[in-house]
């Protein structure tokens, strides 16, 4: 039930009534959940023939490749480029609308946010050397762990260092910290990279939402998804931003008692 209350003042300013708004969202949530549990089903469905489409396409083009045509072979990268594309984009669909339908499960443990790091860092060893882009991580010795589905945060972490992967270009610098404010850990993944306007910064975090649309390689869904996980664990999570100035993603979670 979604409430809201108005004060209603005289003209002396004092306080003559209140009007108190009730809105029943049953109804809402409920479809809210079959419209997840749809998404959930048709993703679930789609995942198996595209896979087994992209090994096809991709075996094709291992094999086949010195018996075709030019055009031909473009044609068929063209073809397992999508492919790769819609798989992508069915797999994080899979994912938001299995957390959206409250199905997942998180495996809280208590864990040290070092090893978060290192698990996300390990991900990107070869990524970063090709691409000459350097990862630091700061953060203090003594700092107590969190509690934590350490894969579901890991894969927040890789989500982050992918996106500023993509932004930062060679020599571009992409820095891990983490701090304790209060009873939480603030862990953050900033970037050199081109930033982002600040009428997109709020907005970024909605399902398909990209500042440029289309943008290379992505499917608008990785920070939704970054946000209902960090929700699921009881944090927050924002960007600080400035164009030209880089991006700093931060995220909280509780610490472990
Ligand atoms: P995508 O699959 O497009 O990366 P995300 O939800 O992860 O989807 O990100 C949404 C959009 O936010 C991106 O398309 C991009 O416009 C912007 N964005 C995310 N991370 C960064 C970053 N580190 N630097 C600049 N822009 C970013």
């Amino acid at each position: 039930c979604l409430f809201s209350v108005t004060a209603i003042r005289g003209g002396d300013r004092r306080l003559s009534g209140v009007v108190l708004l009730l809105r029943d969202v049953t109804r809402l949530k409920e479809v809210e959940r079959l419209k997840s549990e749809f998404v959930m089903a048709a993703s679930h469905e789609l995942r198996t023939p595209l896979t087994s489409l992209g090994m096809s396409v991709g075996l094709l083009l291992e094999h086949a490749v010195a018996g075709l045509a030019e055009r031909d072979r473009e044609l068929l990268q063209a073809a397992h480029e999508e492919i790769q594309r819609m798989k992508a984009l069915v797999d994080d669909l899979l994912d938001l609308s299995k957390i959206e339908a409250g199905r997942i499960e998180l495996e809280f443990e208590s864990v040290s946010v070092a090893t978060l790091f290192d698990h996300a860092k390990a991900v990107f060893k070869n990524q970063l050397e090709m691409n000459g882009v350097s990862l630091t991580a700061e953060l203090d010795a003594a700092a107590p762990p969190v509690r934590a589905d350490a894969n579901k945060i890991t894969w927040v972490l890789t989500n982050l260092i992918s996106n500023a992967l993509r932004y930062v270009g060679k020599g571009g610098h992409i820095a891990l910290a983490a701090s304790v404010i209060g009873p939480c850990a603030h862990l953050s993944v900033r970037d050199d990279g081109p930033g982002i306007p600040p009428e997109f910064q709020s907005k970024i975090f909605q399902k398909f939402v990209q500042v440029q649309g289309r943008e290379a390689g992505g499917t608008g869904l990785g920070l939704a998804i970054c946000k209902e996980i960090v929700r699921a664990h009881g944090g927050a999570i924002w960007v600080e931003s400035a164009p030209g100035q880089g991006s700093k993603f931060i995220f909280t979670l509780p610490l472990a008692r």
